[in-house]
């Protein structure tokens, strides 16, 4: 486990106001890590990793049998920043059964037609479950901000600022509701440098086995780069709060950042007061007599 001091480096308290650049992208704000090299980092990243892997199966099974709550894990980045790894790896050990994954990639004419927020909310998990937003309604102040011909026929009225504010209101408002009907969620931002990015992308144009990752739309999107930390920047502010706080990771090193994740999610849900269902007499009593009757067979 990383210890809880420096977990709560990473999240955001709801009502500071951050400044992206004041965050590390390689890693380094923490004693522990610091004093390591490039390999020794990655192994003992490695090592909480796995740990992390086995407790999160443990409480996974736990939220399911518990069944008052549901977990939703948002993951929003720059291309390239390791969504799909991180998730890859980090729900590697968890029972397929009782988590779902979704994608979301540009809206279709029926979703244009909707609320913004109406396609994220077919999606939400179960109780008992755990859903990933691999990408999510955050899109809709991230991509549609930075190209606001994207924004749906809507009725004229405020535009700029006052817009975006409001859709931060209707974001909070959303995740209020969920909280109180029993979603815990956690929302991650993979914090990746330029630099970085720029060494990835050579490398999915290098590699063969790799070329198919880039997408024709990544590097005029790069061109856009510091109008998306600034929604970045912005939409943190708005929307870090205490039920349903943002966690900023470093991820210009995938071990650290896969590790980061995985640990403020088992630690989240540790720290549920989950337990197994417990039987009423009258169950129990049940259970007893089928015992004696399969006994008596
Ligand atoms: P990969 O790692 O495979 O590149 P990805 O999530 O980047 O995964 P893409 O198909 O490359 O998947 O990109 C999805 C695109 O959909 C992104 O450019 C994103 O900005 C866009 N998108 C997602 N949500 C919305 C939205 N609400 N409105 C407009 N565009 C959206
Ligand atoms: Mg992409």
């Amino acid at each position: 486990m990383i210890k809880q001091k420096y977990i709560k480096l990473f999240r955001v308290k709801s009502g500071k106001k951050i400044h992206l650049k004041d965050y590390d992208t390689s890693w380094a704000q923490n004693e522990e890590f610091k004093a390591f090299g490039k390999e020794q980092l990655k192994e003992r990243a490695n090592e909480i990793l796995e740990q992390n892997l086995v407790d999160l199966k443990q409480v996974q099974q736990l939220l399911y049998a518990d069944d008052r709550y549901s977990l939703l894990i948002v993951f929003q980045a720059m291309d390239a920043a390791g969504k799909d790894g991180t998730i890859k790896h980090v729900m590697s050990g968890v029972n397929p059964q009782g988590c779902q994954v979704f994608s979301f990639k540009k809206p279709s004419a029926e979703d244009l037609d909707h609320n913004f927020l109406w396609r994220y909310m077919k999606s939400l998990p179960e109780r008992g479950r755990i859903g990933i937003f691999n990408r999510s309604y955050y899109e809709d102040v991230l991509v549609v901000k930075v190209h606001p011909e994207l924004l749906q026929n809507l009725p004229d009225g405020k535009r700029g600022k006052a817009f975006w504010e409001n859709r931060y209101e209707d974001i909070n408002a959303f995740e209020r509701h969920l909280e109180r009907n029993g979603t815990v969620i956690l929302k991650f931002f993979l914090h990746l440098s330029k630099d970085e990015q720029k060494k990835r992308f050579l490398e999915r144009l290098e590699r063969p086995e790799k070329n198919w990752k880039f997408s024709p739309s990544d590097l005029p999107e790069r061109g856009h780069w510091d109008d998306y930390m600034e929604a970045y920047e912005d939409l943190i502010n708005a929307t870090s709060t205490d039920w349903a706080p943002w966690y900023i990771v470093p991820a210009d090193n995938k071990w650290v950042m896969r590790a980061i994740v995985a640990d403020v999610i088992t630690s989240t849900l540790r720290d549920l007061d989950l337990k197994f269902p417990e039987l009423n007499e009258e169950q129990l009593k049940l259970l007893e007599q089928a015992r004696k009757t399969l006994e008596e067979e």
